[in-house]
Order: C-alpha cells, then sequence, then structure tokens
C-alpha cells in the first residue's frame, strides 16, 4: 500500500513541476524542438523519467538513511562546535547559505577533477538533451554527495530539521529551473544568482564541464576564476567518453571496475 501512495506522490509531485516547466520551456525554450517531435517528448526523455522514478520511489529513502546516520554521529561529536549553534537565526542562515556554496562549489570541483568522484557524477554529465527532468539524472552516490555537502553546514549550525527541509527543497527547485531548457536570463544579476544559461555552459560537451560549477549563486565561480558566460547558447551537451545510456547501466557501469 505505502508503495502504491509512494507512487503516487511521485506522479502528483512530476504533474506539479511539469505544470511549471513545461509552459516555460515552451514559451521561453532556448533551443529548436527537433522536427516532427512533441516539443518536451525529447529524445531520451524516458531514460530521464526512469532517473527521477528512480530517486523518488528508490534513492532518496536510501540518501536519507545514509545521511541521517551520519549527521546523527556528527550531531554527537565534538564536530559540531556549541558557539556556532548559539548565534542569532538570520546570522546562522546567512552563514549556512555562504557555508554551503563553498562547499557545493569545491565539491562539484573535486567532482571532475578526481577519477572515482568523477565517474558517479559523469553519469549526470552524459545528458545530451539538458532540461528540467535531465537535473534527475544522478547516480546515487552523487546524490548522497552533494545532499551531504550542502546540508552539512546547516547540520553544524544546530539549524531544525523543518528549516533544512526547506532549503534541501528550494535548492531542488532552484537545480531544476537551472536545468530548463529556457532563455530565460537576469541581466547584470547573473553574477549574483546562477541561471539556466550559465548552468547550460557547465554541460557543454566540449567545456567537459570545466567552468560554472556553482548551484544558487555564481559568486565562488567569479571568486575562483570559473565564471563562463558567452553570448550564445550550447549546440551540443554530454561528454565525450563512451557511455551506455540506459538507465539500468547507468547506475551499474561506475561501480564496474575500468574497460580498457
Ligand atoms: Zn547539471
Ligand atoms: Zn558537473
Amino acid at each position: 500500500m505505502w508503495l502504491f501512495e509512494l507512487f503516487a506522490q511521485a506522479v502528483v509531485f512530476l504533474a506539479a513541476i511539469s505544470l511549471v516547466f513545461v509552459p516555460l520551456e515552451y514559451f521561453w525554450r532556448a533551443d529548436k524542438p527537433e522536427p516532427g517531435r512533441i516539443p518536451w517528448l525529447r529524445r531520451d526523455w524516458f531514460n530521464d523519467l526512469l532517473f527521477y522514478l528512480g530517486q523518488i520511489l528508490i534513492f532518496n529513502a536510501f540518501t536519507l538513511f545514509v545521511l541521517g546516520w551520519v549527521f546523527h554521529r556528527i550531531g554527537e561529536s565534538a564536530l559540531a562546535p556549541t558557539f556556532l549553534r548559539e548565534l542569532a537565526l538570520p546570522l546562522k542562515i546567512f552563514l549556512v547559505i555562504v557555508a554551503s556554496d563553498l562547499l557545493i562549489y569545491w565539491g562539484h570541483r573535486a567532482q571532475h577533477r578526481f577519477a572515482f568522484l568523477w565517474r558517479f557524477h559523469r553519469v549526470h554529465h552524459t545528458a545530451e538533451h539538458v532540461d528540467y527532468l535531465a537535473a534527475y539524472r544522478e547516480h546515487p552516490f552523487d546524490n548522497i554527495y552533494t545532499r551531504g555537502i550542502e546540508t552539512l553546514p546547516a547540520i553544524l549550525f544546530g539549524l531544525d530539521l523543518n528549516t533544512i527541509a526547506g532549503f534541501v527543497t528550494f535548492r531542488g527547485l532552484w537545480a531544476l529551473f537551472i536545468h530548463s531548457n529556457t532563455n530565460i536570463r537576469f541581466g547584470f544579476l547573473e553574477v549574483l544568482l546562477g541561471s539556466p544559461h550559465l548552468h547550460h555552459w557547465h554541460h557543454e560537451l566540449d567545456k567537459r564541464g570545466l567552468c560554472n560549477y556553482a548551484n544558487l549563486s555564481p559568486l565562488m565561480d567569479l571568486a575562483f576564476g570559473t565564471y563562463y558566460s558567452p553570448p550564445g547558447r550550447p549546440q551540443k551537451y554530454g561528454t565525450a567518453e563512451p557511455v551506455r545510456q540506459a538507465w539500468f547501466w547507468q547506475l551499474i557501469d561506475p561501480l564496474l571496475p575500468r574497460r580498457r
């Protein structure tokens, strides 16, 4: 019964985000739809749907279990200094956002630098069509790593679980937006606020993801010299490495020894 309820929730949530992003991608679409196709039903759509369902129905519970255990241990240890917990709430929230952005920036950069992390993060970069649904194309270990990094500051600062859930939800929705296939731009504000334009360049084939690591605010990219915002939009996405695109293999391949 609970599985049916979970499935129903997954369908309702997908309908809700599609209700927002399908019109956005229709009226502000960044690229031209492939001829003869329904605009939102692009190639690999079904594969990304499997990533979505896999994440919601199976792997989110796994992520919650692992992070719950790790954060419980951190909370009990001396790793969480008490003076951080005693700061005023507005200051705490500000510091948590800055610390999360800093950690995500370097955590994401490390994924593109170290082979062991890249083999899992590569799954996200195999998307040849980037839109809101492709945001879910993630290996479960990548998901644990990213959610863990972005939530760690909130745990160290002792924010309550509702506030933390709010942060995670907001960052999740923002991730859908920056992946959306739209040409919505923020003008000069794009040095403060991430946009689809910036993140799409992170997915561009030749850039190999070596720019625009930030999610929420590109300030870290500006500070560390990886901000990249050329005038046009990318023509090709994905990774030059050979990949088996099918969902099942994308989950398994990073766990297998490297093929020579
Ligand atoms: Zn992405
Ligand atoms: Zn990346």
